[in-house]
């Protein structure tokens, strides 16, 4: 026929299967198969067998050095409805084959799991954190994603109200640009807000929210973040034999998370668009140490997608951890803190797509 490694239908049945039909992107779980109206002897389906790496060399996340079996073999697919996989499609410099892996596993997992214990599957309990620039934090779900508009069912508010948001919206022009963004936990991702958001209400009186979203910064190799003055434990410059040490390349970056988060958001005069929430949210959530975590893992996406600068035009202006990929698990073990400093243990993935874990003390100003 041409020169495509489609799936043959048996092996997209048994995909579509083993996630009991469900779409695979994360929160959304939509049903994908039905009865055909009309027809009593047939169904519908509305799903598809999303490739991980393409089809075909055009394709997106092709990868030349696959067999075509390997292509075409069930391990190379995630079944997804069909607005999500045109999404991952559209998008696919963001939706890195890891990360529709992680996704197909955790889909398989969703769908073991309410086998095994015959749950009802409720998306309800999917929900997700959302944070609109540093005065709102939101529960709520997906509705809909495309590659720049997403909509959520909004639930219950950690931090701000409903108020702050729709004043959040209508001051939305003369927002700083470092506060112009929106940060989805389900996803890990952060973006740009491009216009002022829609707010939507249904006869339920829940709201929605419809956002228009900038593209995903692209982060860079950390072995070219070049050099910094070395810092010690003591959070003092370190010296060598009278000279200042230096550290460079990825040993740089580790001692950036640091840094990044310890300066209070605001306080640094020079700029006060630098610094972390973190001080903030170990004040308020050292008891709730699964929360505490959440959020500083939020504070480290915001600073790994959404540049601080304001000028924005500038081809200067990163984010200040943007040789980050992704944040995959930060860890507490405990809020006591040594020598003024929350030790967090971090997961992640550098921009150039090496695997990275370790920890990162975290300075807290307890003032
Ligand atoms: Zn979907």
């Amino acid at each position: 026929m041409n020169n495509r490694d489609n799936f043959i239908p048996s092996v997209k049945k048994t995909m579509a299967e083993r996630v009991a039909w469900r779409c695979s992107f994360p929160d959304c779980g939509v049903i994908t198969i039905g009865p055909k109206m009309g027809d009593d002897s047939k169904s519908i389906n509305l799903g598809e067998a999303a490739h991980i790496h393409a089809a075909s060399p055009e394709g997106p996340r092709y990868d030349a050095l696959m067999s075509s079996e390997q292509r075409k073999a069930i391990q190379n697919g995630i079944w997804m409805c069909r607005s999500h996989a045109t999404f991952i499609d559209a998008d696919f410099t963001e939706f890195s084959p890891e990360t529709l892996r992680l996704w197909k596993s955790q889909a398989e997992e969703q769908a073991y799991s309410n086998l095994k214990y015959q749950e009802r599957y409720s998306i309800e309990d999917n929900s997700t954190l959302i944070a609109l620039g540093f005065g709102i934090i939101v529960n709520g779900h997906w509705e809909s994603a495309s590659h720049n508009k997403w909509q959520f069912r909004l639930d219950s508010y950690l931090k701000g109200s409903i108020k702050d948001l729709k004043d959040y919206i209508s001051n939305f022009y003369y927002t700083k640009n470092d506060e112009r963004f929106i940060l989805v936990e389900s996803q890990g991702d952060a973006r740009k807000i491009t216009m002022p958001m829609t707010l939507l209400f249904n006869e339920a009186g829940k709201n929605s929210l419809v956002v228009d979203v900038d593209r995903k910064y692209q982060p860079t190799d950390p072995n070219k973040s070049g050099f910094d003055l070395a810092i010690g434990d003591d959070g003092d410059i370190c010296i060598d034999n009278g000279d200042l040490k230096t550290v460079s390349g990825v040993d740089a970056a580790i001692q950036h998370l640091t840094t990044a988060t310890s300066t209070i958001y605001g306080e640094w005069f020079l700029d006060p668009t630098m610094g972390s929430f973190v001080s903030e949210y170990y004040r308020d959530y050292k008891d709730d140490l699964e929360m505490l975590s959440r959020l500083i893992k939020f504070e480290f996406i915001r600073l790994s997608l959404i540049p601080t600068s304001e000028d924005n035009d500038s081809p200067d202006s990163r984010p200040p951890l943007g040789f980050v990929n992704r944040f995959e698990r930060v860890t507490i073990n405990s809020s006591e803190l040594v020598d003024h400093r929350l030790i967090t243990h971090v997961e992640l993935e550098w921009g150039n797509y090496e695997k990275w874990s370790g920890k990162v003390p975290l300075w807290i100003d307890e003032t």
